[in-house]
C-alpha cells in the first residue's frame, strides 16, 4: 500500500462559540482520490480549511508526510505544496487567464518551472489557453472551475484539496470536470475531494469517507460504500 501523505488526526474546530469540527481523523495516501461525503453543514469544507491553514484547529493535528503543519500560515502550507481549491472558484476578474494562472505560481521562484507548468495547465484545459488573454470573468462557469483547478496545479501540488467543483454545473460539465479530476489523478496528483454529488465521487475515489454533525461516522473503500444501502439511503439518494 502507498505511504500516507496527509493525516488529520482527531482535529477539533470552532467558529466563535460553534463546534464545526468534534474530533475528525482522516488519512490521504500518496496517488489516491479519497472523498470526503457528508450533508449541508457537516464539516466538510471546514475539514480542507483546517488543512490548508485557513482555519485553525483547536485541537489534534495536521501532519503532511509525518511533519506537522497545523501551526504553518496558510502560505507556508501551499508551499509546501497542499493546495486548496475552495468552493466558489476566487477567479479574479479584471486579470486575464493567464495573469489567474501565473498569480496560482507565486510559490514558484523558478520563471522556466513556471512557463512548464502553464504549458501543462493548457494541455490539459485547453480552453484556457484559447482564451489566455481574456479577462477571466467572461469564461462560464465550468471554465472558471477549470481555471481554479489549474491554478491549483501552478504550484505543483503534492495533495490537492477540491472543494464541490461540481457545484453549480449543469451535467455535462459536471461529467467533463469528474474527467479531468480522473485524468490529474492518473498522472499523478493526489486528491482530497469534498463533493455534494456523492454518486459520482464514489465512483472516482478509492477511499471514502462521511462527516456528519463535525464527526467521521463511517469510511472504507469507496467501491464497498456504494454497495452500503444505508449511505446510499443517506447520502446518494438525490444525487
Ligand atoms: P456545505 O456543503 O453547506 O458547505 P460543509 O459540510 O462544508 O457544508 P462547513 O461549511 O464546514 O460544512 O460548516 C460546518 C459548520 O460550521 C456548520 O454548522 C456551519 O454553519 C458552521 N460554519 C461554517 N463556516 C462558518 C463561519 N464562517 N462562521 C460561523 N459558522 C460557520
Amino acid at each position: 500500500m502507498s505511504e500516507t501523505i496527509l493525516t488529520v488526526d482527531r482535529v477539533t474546530a470552532f467558529y466563535g462559540q460553534i463546534q464545526a469540527l468534534r474530533g475528525v481523523s482522516l488519512e490521504v495516501r500518496k496517488g489516491q482520490i479519497v472523498t470526503l461525503l457528508g450533508s449541508n453543514g457537516a464539516g466538510k469544507s471546514t475539514t480542507l480549511k483546517t488543512i490548508s491553514g485557513l482555519v485553525r484547529a483547536q485541537s489534534g493535528d495536521v501532519s503532511l508526510a509525518g511533519d506537522s503543519i497545523k501551526s504553518l500560515p496558510a502560505h507556508d502550507i501551499a508551499r509546501l505544496g497542499v493546495v486548496h481549491v475552495p468552493e466558489g472558484r476566487c477567479i479574479l476578474r479584471g486579470l486575464s487567464v493567464k495573469e489567474n494562472l501565473e498569480l496560482g505560481a507565486f510559490t514558484v521562484k523558478d520563471a522556466a518551472t513556471r512557463r512548464r507548468r502553464i504549458e501543462e495547465v493548457y494541455a490539459l484545459f485547453p480552453i484556457l489557453a484559447e482564451r489566455r488573454h481574456q479577462d477571466a470573468s467572461l469564461l462560464s462557469g465550468g471554465q472558471q472551475q477549470m481555471l481554479a483547478m489549474g491554478r491549483g496545479l501552478m504550484h505543483g501540488p503534492r495533495v490537492m484539496l477540491l472543494d464541490e467543483p461540481s457545484m453549480g454545473l449543469a451535467p455535462k460539465l459536471v461529467t467533463e470536470i469528474m474527467r479531468i479530476i480522473k485524468r490529474l489523478n492518473e498522472a499523478g496528483t493526489t486528491i482530497l475531494l469534498v463533493e455534494q454529488n456523492a454518486r459520482l465521487a464514489l465512483r472516482l475515489a478509492h477511499y471514502a469517507y462521511v462527516i456528519e454533525n463535525g464527526e467521521i461516522c463511517s469510511q472504507g473503500d469507496a467501491a464497498t460504500l456504494r454497495e452500503d444501502e444505508s449511505i446510499v439511503q443517506a447520502y446518494l439518494g438525490v444525487a
